[in-house]
């Protein structure tokens, strides 16, 4: 099994140097995973939320390091997590062009200027109204899909944190995103962050997952692990999902190229 959805302490908000992750992913029987940590903000760099871009290069250099230490033993890749910075696109695509990864994982963390997936930021599900807010969130994602800088979308539905529900089915919505990511030959991720987050479950909510695979969408599976001991946390969880639906692969990426890959045996990692 992979998790490819690892964050660390290049980031101010990430615990737990690489290597501490790689010895959790090993203990818990992963056979593959991918660091994920926060491309440099295009916008207002700000270190807590996300590497500087001097850190750059180092952050890539210590996952590389650690793949090397590890060959035989673990697979791991070069995976970077990017917001969607709209008019940002070009600088966007410069950092990523300018590293080796192995896949990008495409996020949305800001509705405007909400920073809904922070700790500040909390504080607003009360005040704003879903009705609003989650059909906003779906035309952001359709665009962010669209720019094709992207290979894998990251938890996507995460404006569900806390709790909080859309105002009406999103059914449409759902079957849109998943006919642009079959389209643009994208995948989407299962992130086990929705039920340490207050969700209720994993994003993506179930029927959005249904409209991704009656899509045919590879899917990958991401902890968003910003402690070692979250690696792997709450599998349990995916497992079902992608058991109810029948899917059989978890997508893997090489040099941003998309590869399939057996589930494997272990599927105990609660
Ligand atoms: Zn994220
Ligand atoms: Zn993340």
């Amino acid at each position: 099994m992979i998790d490819y959805h690892l964050h660390g302490n290049f980031s101010g908000h990430g615990t737990g140097d690489l290597a501490e992750y790689v010895e959790a992913a090993v203990a818990r029987g992963f056979t593959e995973i991918g660091f994920s940590d926060h491309l440099p903000k295009v916008v207002d760099p700000d270190p807590y939320h996300a590497m500087l871009e001097e850190n750059l290069p180092r952050y890539v250099e210590r996952v590389l390091e650690l793949r090397e230490a590890n060959r035989g033993r673990i697979a791991i890749k070069l995976g970077i997590e990017a917001d969607f910075f709209e008019g940002y696109e070009a600088e966007t695509k410069r950092l990523l062009e300018s590293q080796p990864f192995d896949y990008v994982l495409g996020a949305l963390h800001f509705l405007g200027d909400w920073h809904f997936t922070s700790k500040e930021g909390l504080a607003r599900f009360a005040s704003e109204a879903p009705v609003e807010a989650f059909p906003k969130y779906f035309e952001k994602l359709k665009r962010m899909i669209k720019t094709g800088l992207f290979d894998i979308v990251a938890h996507p539905d995460a404006l569900r944190r806390g709790a909080f529900q859309p105002a009406r089915s999103m059914e449409k919505e759902h079957r849109e995103v998943a006919q642009l990511l079959a389209g643009g030959g994208m995948a989407i991720e299962i992130n086990t962050a929705g039920i340490r987050r207050g969700a209720g479950s994993v994003y993506p909510e179930r029927s959005f997952f249904a409209a991704c695979v009656a899509e045919g969408v590879p899917v990958t599976v991401g902890s968003d692990a910003h402690s070692p001991g979250d690696v792997g946390k709450d599998f349990k969880a995916a497992f079902m999902l992608l058991g109810e639906f029948g899917v059989s692969e978890v997508a893997t990426y090489e040099k941003r190229r998309l590869a399939g890959a057996p589930l494997g045996e272990r599927r105990d990692n609660a």
